[in-house]
């Protein structure tokens, strides 16, 4: 008996015009792919990206070098040393972030009191050169210095949440 419906369903096309059905219900529903790179999803606020090391608008960098995020890495990505200024004040001589070792977990962001270190939403970069995935403490700078508007949004963004 099965087989003679497997055959009556064949003979008919059946399958086919099963097939054709699904294919006319999604022909004119709202795409889901995106031509990435020219088109791109929009990103949360929490996206958790490239860091940064962030200023006072007054320039003054804000990290104090406490170095509880370099503790609560889990990656133990981060390699930071500190000196003592002649007005008393901490501050960092080195920070480095292994982006190879990195698991983006946000770990150092929400551990940091003064909101220094923080990942944006920057997910398109490269490494040209051996060595480049360890990330210096100008270069976190420079980062936060260039991208702080969209930081300081995103964080404004998110600022009930925390
Ligand atoms: S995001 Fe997580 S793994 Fe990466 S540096 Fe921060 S704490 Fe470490
Ligand atoms: S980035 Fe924040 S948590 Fe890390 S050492 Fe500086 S102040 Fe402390």
């Amino acid at each position: 008996m099965q087989a003679v419906s497997r055959y009556l369903k064949s003979l008919m096309l059946l399958e086919l015009f099963q097939g054709l059905n699904v294919t006319f219900r999604y022909w004119r529903s709202p795409k889901e792919t995106l031509n990435y790179p020219e088109e791109k999803t929009p990103k949360s606020a929490r996206f958790r990206g490239l860091h940064a090391l962030r200023r006072y608008p007054n320039g003054e960098e804000r990290c104090i070098a406490c170095k509880l995020c370099e503790a609560v890495c889990p990656a133990l990505a981060i390699t930071i040393d500190s000196h003592q200024r002649e007005d008393g004040t901490r501050r960092t001589t080195r920070y480095d972030i292994d982006l190879f070792k990195c698991i983006f977990c946000g770990f150092c962001e929400e551990s940091c009191p003064v909101d220094s270190i923080v990942e944006t939403d920057i997910s398109e970069y490269h490494f040209e050169n051996r060595g480049e995935n360890v990330v210096s403490k100008q270069q976190l700078l420079a980062i936060g210095d260039r991208y702080e508007d969209r930081i300081a949004a995103a964080r404004q963004q998110d600022a009930a949440y925390r």
